[in-house]
């Protein structure tokens, strides 16, 4: 499943062959997505011009004059530039054509992601308008994440990966920045210390910046708008490693299930 990082790099991927284009057609293959794509979404975005691409959380956003294009790529969605008169493949559901030439695809095997509209203002969108703070935002700091986990008593890592707390932190990057910080995902949000929160809000950022710069995690067949892979796989330090040892200490990694995700840890580097 995308991230903050994987989402960011495929909206910086896709703005050159897509803004400031004109949509020419819009093809619907199968509407039984998440939500289905709703019926009017092709009067109304026919003709228009896509004036910017943007994310909020997991959330890409096509800014028209009439409104906004707001996609979700669920587990197994991705969004890819083709000729526009490359053939249609398979779970190729929703495509749009552009004057350049070029078609935008959503292709979503397991359909858990979405396709949806709106002519107000997309971040009061009901999907939207419950997101936490954006990790990379200046407002999101230390004092942000002590306050909020003072009545949160659930493992740091499920805080960190709640999208009403913060946005765009899914299972790769929460076990990552709390493998960074030396803070065991089992810890209860609120006995954290502001200190601790501190380095953690820290390495949140750096590793998030550092994953965009990479073009985000290739793991399995995810590849960006324009089929390339990402690399931060090859600087992940403990995410995916089972039966591998800690690169800090060399003691064997742990990995347990915890919310049904695999959490990988450290006992030595990460004992509370
Ligand atoms: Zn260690």
């Amino acid at each position: 499943m995308p991230e903050l990082p994987e989402v960011e790099t495929i909206c910086r991927g896709l703005a050159p062959s897509i803004v400031q284009q004109k949509i020419i057609t819009i093809t619907i293959y199968n509407n039984k997505l998440r939500y289905p794509i709703p019926k009017n979404i092709s009067k109304s975005l026919a003709k228009q011009t896509i004036q910017k691409i943007y994310r909020r959380g997991k959330y890409i956003l096509l800014t028209t004059k009439k409104g906004t294009l707001i996609i979700h790529l669920g587990m197994s969605g991705t969004l890819q530039i083709k000729p526009k008169n490359h053939p249609s493949g398979k779970h190729e559901h929703f495509i749009l054509t552009f004057a350049n030439d070029l078609s935008l695809r959503y292709k979503d095997p397991r359909r858990f992601g979405a396709i949806l509209w709106t002519n107000k203002d997309p971040l009061k969108h009901p999907l939207l308008k419950k997101l936490g703070i954006e990790p990379l935002d200046n407002n999101f700091t230390a004092n942000y994440l002590y306050d909020r986990a003072k009545s949160k008593h659930c493992a740091v890592k499920q805080f960190i990966m709640n999208n009403e707390v913060v946005t765009g932190i899914g299972n790769i990057y929460a076990n990552e920045v709390l493998f960074a910080a030396k803070i065991n995902p089992l810890t209860a949000a609120n006995t954290i210390t502001l200190h601790r929160y501190q380095i953690l809000a820290k390495e949140i950022k750096k590793i998030l910046r550092s994953a965009i710069k990479h073009r985000g995690t290739t793991i399995q067949d995810h590849t960006d708008s324009h089929g390339k892979q990402g690399s931060f796989q090859n600087k992940l330090k403990i995410y995916g490693k089972f039966d591998e040892n800690c690169c800090r200490c060399q003691t064997k990694l742990t990995h347990i299930k915890l919310g049904q995700r695999t959490t990988f840890f450290c006992l030595f580097c990460q004992n509370n």
